[in-house]
């Protein structure tokens, strides 16, 4: 037994690690966590000695450039792969930043749900064109559930006398939807009551909220409550186990808001229920030519439907009223918002331009939108995204409106090739130029002043005097004339060479290694892996990541086999045969070997050659079926450190590791603990060894990429702890075999093993005053509170970061993000990659809910809520995601929307997927798993999700559904999408649902043969094989056609995706229908109908 084993009392899963922390959040103070170990780049931020210290200049360095010309243009010195900035022209850059006031607006905050009876003057949908100024009104959306008997609001309402909204005609509608809202309504209240309208859009604004602070509305109010005083703001967060209940009835508040119909027989008084009283006709329906619901339609009432025929569980009953019993009815799917819709009107509108960041707060097209990005002085929406573009100035404001503040960085994003990689900018021996108080980085929001001899900065507003080397002169709007020649002075996105200070130990880094660690096990053997393995990496290793147009790739590679015991491989040039040395003592893992275990791939080729081809024979015969797995990572760590570099382990693993050895594990797998207080301890590590190595392996930079081939389960949460807390990837394939699953293991393996890579990364994250990074998401290590330290960070790899406001902001100076990133490249050199990004501040709360983005907030939610299930029970995070979004859609309807009845819901236009995106979270396997769903696949989803971007939330939450049979097979696009349900399919036709992770093809029964034939390459339905892995390589055009479309997912995806064929009917069709998201689920998930009542049903709670 070794002094490191600990038994299995560690405290749960690293509880002073922000990464895996539950609900209650670490204190902000920049003090290092308990038990934390020191950071070793706690200077590098920070004023404390260290980084600072003027250093000799060595290695790389260059001549700093001479004052008032760009530097020489050595691209010599430069690694390719990045563009000199001398190579940076005016050509693209046009007019600096402004300051403030947005030119490009977003969509409207909230659109129209037009009566779908009512005339539709103007469809509403060229409101979503141009992003000038929205429309006004508001989206409504009758429930006319449970006899809700809303009708539709129409225009030639007047406003009720007293009310203070003036005359309705005062300012004409913008479009046929405004004046079909009821929004004549809203218009003289603005002038009435809010500031005066400063530009068009502000005058938009529906219902204008006062400022928090600000004392009754006056006339303004509903009858009901005439003359109140505004209500308090909304309660904090809801802490687990804590449920959110509205705010006292009896305070007077909610001024625009009636008291729910149910209370209320008779006709409604208020001023937008002119339009259809009573219940509507039991069955409605749908119309022909009828729009979709972006198109404005109230819910249309249908008949019961088999798919909707279940409440959301736990609320049987959703408003039942008084009086005659309503026939039972369903909102009609079609009449609620459709995720489908807004990504094509998305795609529609900002597709065809490029998206320009010279504006401060501008919302980026959506995630599922081509488009190209010109970078003016603000990253890229590829690196950055945030959950609101415009933040409150207030946290009082904040916390009203329960909208989480976080940006969702991927800071070594792949860019399309059309986009420039960021410039590479080198100051020479003096290193980058930084603020001297709160060293943020030099960036285009700096203020250059007195001549431009000092800067003041915008995060801290300290003045610092420009080095010599770097002045300039500046033109008479006070802007430095080398402007446009410098990256880190007009773009939002650039790289500094990183001077020695820059380095661990004051050292400029080796290249680093790659090692990989081969499972020799006979489950490993038999099933054909590790011949696949040696096989594979025969040719892979020349695809090592390469620097720009370097002629080999500087990463030096070793090799290790294991079972019980280690085997290391001398595999030295000089020798004409490797040689292996093997380790049984794995109770304190030494490498037993310096020289020859890593190596350069083309010197020592014959040798790396004949070890792959032995390894397979060697072991040929093994009985071993025992497996280490802890001892595997210490001799990658301890090879690293001898070698002093950093590197990436790839382990090929296949069982639990319970072979006598340190973290050692026991099969500790119970189902019968989900939906008990106990779950959370399946997602926790069984021993806290794994996190004490994960933090070694950190400040070695010694990442962990791991894949696994479980038969059976093999504890995905304790295996995976270091590989997520080095910024580290997990692949997981159950069952794996060779036939159908080795395509998709070898394309995720060349695609690894290739894949752009920084190591010993930090990344903090500057703000200006008024806010700060509080919490951190991801796959990462924190001693701190600040620094996100990462052994390896991929391009795939996204950190999602909150903020909290810590002072108030101000409209005029908005907020500004500076994320830092601290690296070495693949050759090794140490660099900072910046990303900087402005976001406008509002005090008024319809301004924040018109620029937000629920893809990213849904990222933001799912994973907080993922990180919840390690310290609460599911049930408890699943109440609070619900209360948070209630609340969220409620303050706006309180704040923002105009007036009308409690009986409709009313979602801001930004947000108006939050329901059906939030329903398909707390449906996933996570938050409310199925009989089918194993522990491990739990885990391994959890960890995954963690360090998703948010393209990929939005496609594993929400499913992309394609009709293949609608396809042209004479143009490269993709067929339209629909929507993820069950009554979308026909019999008739083929659809793919892809999710990131799997690809469904799902074949109806009556699929014409020929069609059949041109797939599968058979005659009939029942010949389909339902093993097919791929699809059948034929010669026509619908083959070629699916097959062409399924390589365009593939590429698109960080992980290939695994191929399923389902045929309707058949009981693999069970799984496919688990990912029809808006249907209710058969382990009680709600469908998206069911859902959206029931959110309904929250909200009005909240406002009652
Ligand atoms: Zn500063």
């Amino acid at each position: 037994m070794s002094v490191n084993q600990q038994a299995h009392t560690g405290p749960p899963y690293g509880q002073p690690q922000p990464g895996y922390q539950g609900y209650q959040q670490p204190a902000y103070g920049g003090q290092p966590l308990p038990g934390a170990a020191p950071s070793q780049y706690g200077a590098y931020n920070g004023p404390m000695p260290g980084y600072q210290q003027p250093v000799p200049p060595q290695g790389t360095s260059q001549a700093p450039p001479t004052s008032g010309a760009p530097p020489p243009a050595s691209g010599a010195s430069l690694p390719s792969g990045h563009l000199a900035y001398s190579q940076f022209g005016h050509g693209d850059v046009q007019n600096g930043i402004p300051a403030s006031a947005a030119s490009m607006q977003r969509p409207p905050a909230s659109q129209p749900f037009l009566p779908g009876s009512a005339p539709t003057p103007v469809s509403p949908t060229p409101t979503f064109q141009q992003y000038g100024p929205p429309p006004a009104s508001v989206q409504q959306l009758s429930n006319h559930m449970a006899g809700m008997t809303i009708g539709s609001t129409t225009a030639s309402a007047p406003p009720p006398a007293g009310l203070g909204y003036g005359p309705p005609t005062s300012v004409p509608p913008v479009s046929g939807s405004f004046s079909a809202t009821g929004s004549g309504l809203y218009t003289p209240y603005t002038a009435s009551q809010g500031p005066p309208p400063t530009t068009v859009s502000q005058a938009q604004v529906p219902g204008f909220a006062p400022p928090p602070s600000s004392t009754g509305l006056g006339p303004s109010s509903y009858p009901p409550t005439t003359g109140a005083p505004r209500a308090p703001t909304m309660p904090g967060p809801p802490l687990p186990g804590q449920t959110v209940a509205g705010p006292p009835t009896s305070q007077p508040n909610h001024v625009s808001s009636p008291p729910p119909l149910s209370a209320m027989p008779g006709p409604h008084p208020g001023p937008p229920m002119s339009g259809l009283h009573g219940p509507p006709p039991p069955t409605h329906p749908p119309q022909p030519g009828y729009q979709m619901q972006q198109n404005g339609s109230f819910g249309q009432v249908r008949g019961p439907q088999p798919n909707y025929g279940g409440a959301y569980p736990g609320t049987p009953n959703y408003g039942s009223q008084p009086g005659p019993p309503p026939p039972p009815k369903r909102l009609d799917p079609d009449s609620i918002p459709s995720p489908i819709q807004v990504i094509e009107d998305d795609r529609n509108n900002r597709g065809s331009e490029p998206f320009v960041t010279g504006v401060r707060g501008q919302v980026p097209p959506l995630v599922t939108t081509n488009f190209l990005v010109k970078d003016q002085g603000n990253a890229s929406p590829r690196y950055i995204r945030c959950t609101s573009y415009n933040i409150p100035c207030t946290s009082d404001m904040a916390k009203q409106s329960q909208v989480p503040l976080a940006a969702v960085i991927k800071p070594l994003a792949t860019l399309p090739p059309e986009e420039p990689l960021p410039y590479l900018v080198d100051h020479g021996e003096s290193g980058p130029v930084r603020c001297n108080r709160c060293k943020a980085y030099m960036c285009p929001f700096m203020q250059f002043i007195e001549g431009g001899r000092r800067f003041q900065c915008c995060f801290c507003s300290c003045v610092t005097e420009v080095p010599a080397h770097y002045f300039q002169h500046l033109d008479h709007t006070g802007k430095r004339v080398d402007f446009y020649d410098r990256p880190e002075l007009s773009m939002g996105s650039y790289e500094f060479l990183a001077t020695v200070d820059y380095c661990k130990n004051n050292k400029f880094p080796s290249p680093p290694a790659f090692i990989f660690m081969i499972d020799v096990s006979y489950n490993a053997v038999k099933s054909g892996l590790v011949r696949l393995i040696c096989e594979e990496l025969k040719s892979l290793l020349d695809y090592l990541p390469r620097e720009g147009t370097m002629e080999e790739s500087a990463i030096r590679v070793g090799f290790v086999t294991y079972n019980k015991v280690l085997h290391f491989y001398n595999v030295k040039s000089s020798l004409a045969q490797p040689q292996m040395m093997v380790v049984s003592d794995v109770a304190d893992m030494f490498v037993p070997l310096l020289d020859g275990f890593l190596v350069n791939v083309n010197e020592s080729r014959t040798v790396i050659t004949s070890l792959l081809d032995q390894i397979p024979e060697m072991f040929a015969d093994t009985r071993e079926t025992e497996t280490v797995f802890a001892p595997v990572i210490q001799a990658g760590l301890e090879a690293l450190k001898a070698a002093e570099c950093a590197g990436k382990l790839f382990i090929f693993h296949t069982s639990l590791p319970v072979a006598e050895a340190p973290g050692k594990l026991k099969n500790r797998d119970d189902k019968k603990l989900v939906n008990t207080d106990k779950e959370k301890t399946l997602f926790q590590p069984q021993t806290s060894f794994y996190n004490n190595l994960a933090k070694d392996c950190v400040a070695q930079g010694c990442c962990v990429d791991l894949f696994l081939f479980p038969n059976q389960y093999l504890d995905v949460a304790t295996l995976g702890v270091v590989t997520y807390q080095t910024g580290g990837s997990i692949y997981k394939y159950a069952y794996f075999q060779l036939e159908t699953d080795q395509d998709r293991f070898l394309n995720d393996l060349r695609r690894d093993v290739q894949k752009e890579v920084g190591f010993d990364a930090v990344m903090r994250v500057r703000t200006s005053t008024g806010i700060r990074a509080t919490d951190f998401f991801g796959a990462f290590y924190m001693s701190n509170t600040t620094d996100v330290e990462m052994a390896g960070l991929d391009c795939d790899k996204t950190i999602t970061v909150e903020f909290k406001h810590d002072d108030k902001l101000s409209e005029d100076s908005g907020a500004l993000l500076q994320c830092a990133l601290l690296y070495t490249s693949c050759a090794g050199q140490r660099r900072l990659r910046i990303h900087n990004l402005s976001l406008n501040c509002c005090t008024q709360l319809a301004d924040l809910y018109r620029n937000c983005e629920t893809d990213t907030l849904i990222n933001y939610l799912a994973k907080y809520a993922y990180r919840g299930v390690l310290s609460s029970p599911v049930k408890t995070v699943r109440d609070a995601l619900i209360s948070q979004c209630a609340q969220i859609l409620a303050c706006y309807r309180k704040n923002c929307a105009s007036p009308s009845s409690a009986g409709q819901l009313i979602l801001p236009e930004c947000m108006k997927l939050l329901p059906v995106y939030l329903n398909c979270v707390l449906k996933s396997d996570v938050l409310q798993p199925g009989p089918e769903v194993t522990t491990d696949d739990r885990a391994y989803i959890r960890q995954l999700v963690t360090s998703m971007d948010v393209a990929e939330t939005n496609v594993f939450f929400y499913p992309r559904l394609l009709p293949l049979t609608k396809a042209d097979v004479d143009s490269d696009s993709l067929p339209a999408a629909i929507r993820n349900s069950e009554e979308r399919l026909s019999k008739g036709d083929i659809y793919l649902l892809e999710n990131g992770l799997n690809i469904f093809v799902w074949v109806g029964v009556n699929v014409q043969q020929g069609l059949i034939q041109n797939l599968f390459g058979v005659s009939s339905f029942g010949q389909i094989s339902k093993a097919l892995s791929t699809l059948p390589v034929l010669d026509n055009p619908f083959s070629k056609k699916v097959r062409a479309i399924v390589d365009m997912l593939q590429m698109q995806r960080s992980r290939y995706m695994k191929l399923i064929v389902v045929k309707q009917e058949d009981k693999l069709e069970m799984l496919f229908k688990h990912f029809l998201v808006e249907d209710k689920s058969l382990n009680g998930g709600a469908s998206y109908v069911d859902f959206l009542c029931h959110m309904h049903k929250e909200i009005r709670q909240l406002l009652s």
